[in-house]
């Protein structure tokens, strides 16, 4: 039964009992975090065999009051791309199956201010998405130092994206562009093609509806699986692309007509935008999830190269 439960006083010790009854996992995603404080109650429940993740924002503050590195837990010091950004998420996911959510920091300070916690409990729906927050926020964490970024002519920064073209025949033969694009101007700059064959299908990109709502109870194990495949899903997509010709993709995009049946109906100009299907999560904030033909005149660059033949 999914139950909540929300705290506006007693935060700091609700959220230590909460802990201390974890059994398997604990994973914490939080913008400070006071050492002194937690390092103990860490300790204690590896003992336990809890494997226990933290993540919090690399500033002075958690370097001076935070967690050291330790073997009782892994933690995970959060840069942000830009300087005036910081890592502000305040989660915690307990056994899988527990939410702590809410303004607290677990930091000394936060203890005198108003403040709020919402506790749930199996809503996994809930906890699948804070896994992926989680998740994706590692693989941002591990890729941030070995990321090369090349710039553009206007001196922005640049990302390669990987276009799916249109598939056709019988064993669907279609061309996959590579750009590179800048982030401040969408100045595109065409590197290379390859042809493929089912390479949507490959990639698991044909959104096959395998889960029958009616039958299956969406329990945790039946999350966790879920939670997995698209864990593969992603990495198949990274693993895929790893090493087209040389250059490591960043976000694949796929170009849509958006008015197919006003052309079909009224014989309408086509108008097309991409729309980005995955993107790594070292630049989720930074490429969009729609790029527009009419917003960014480049774009129409990779548009026309696909559509106008
Ligand atoms: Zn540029």
């Amino acid at each position: 039964m999914i139950t909540s439960e929300v705290y506006f006083e007693g935060i700091d010790n609700t959220i230590k009992q909460y802990l201390m009854s974890a059994k398997h996992s604990i994973k914490i995603c939080v913008a400070w975090i006071n050492g002194s404080k937690y390092a103990p109650i860490f300790y204690n429940l590896s003992q336990k065999g809890v494997k226990i993740e933290i993540m919090f924002n690399n500033d002075n503050t958690n370097s001076n009051h935070g967690l050291m590195p330790s073997e009782f837990y892994t933690i995970y010091p959060i840069n942000t791309r830009l300087s005036s950004a910081i890592m502000h998420n305040k989660f915690c996911i307990i056994d899988n199956e527990i939410i702590i959510n809410g303004s607290f920091n677990w930091s000394q300070r936060a203890h005198n201010s108003f403040e709020n916690i919402l506790i749930v409990k199996n809503d996994f729906e809930l906890v699948k998405s804070f896994l992926h927050e989680f998740n994706d926020l590692v693989s941002y964490y591990r890729s941030f130092n070995n990321n090369t970024i090349l710039k553009c002519h206007c001196r922005s920064n640049t990302y390669t994206m990987g276009i799916l073209g249109r598939e056709n025949g019988l064993y669907n033969d279609s061309i996959v562009d590579i750009w590179r694009i800048c982030t401040k101007n969408q100045h595109t700059q065409f590197v290379a093609e390859e042809n493929e064959q089912f390479i949507q299908a490959q990639l698991g990109l044909l959104n096959e509806d395998v889960y029958d709502d009616d039958t299956d109870i969406y329990d945790k194990s039946t999350m966790l699986h879920e939670f997995q495949e698209e864990v593969n899903q992603t990495n198949n997509i990274q693993n895929y692309f790893a090493q087209r010709n040389g250059n490591k993709i960043d976000a694949i995009g796929s170009i849509i007509m958006t008015n197919h049946n006003e052309h079909i109906e009224w014989g309408e100009e086509p108008e097309y935008q991409i729309n980005i299907v995955w993107k790594d999560m070292y630049y989720r904030k930074i490429i969009p999830n729609i790029l527009y033909n009419y917003e960014y005149d480049n774009i129409a660059q990779i548009i026309d190269k696909h559509c106008m033949i």
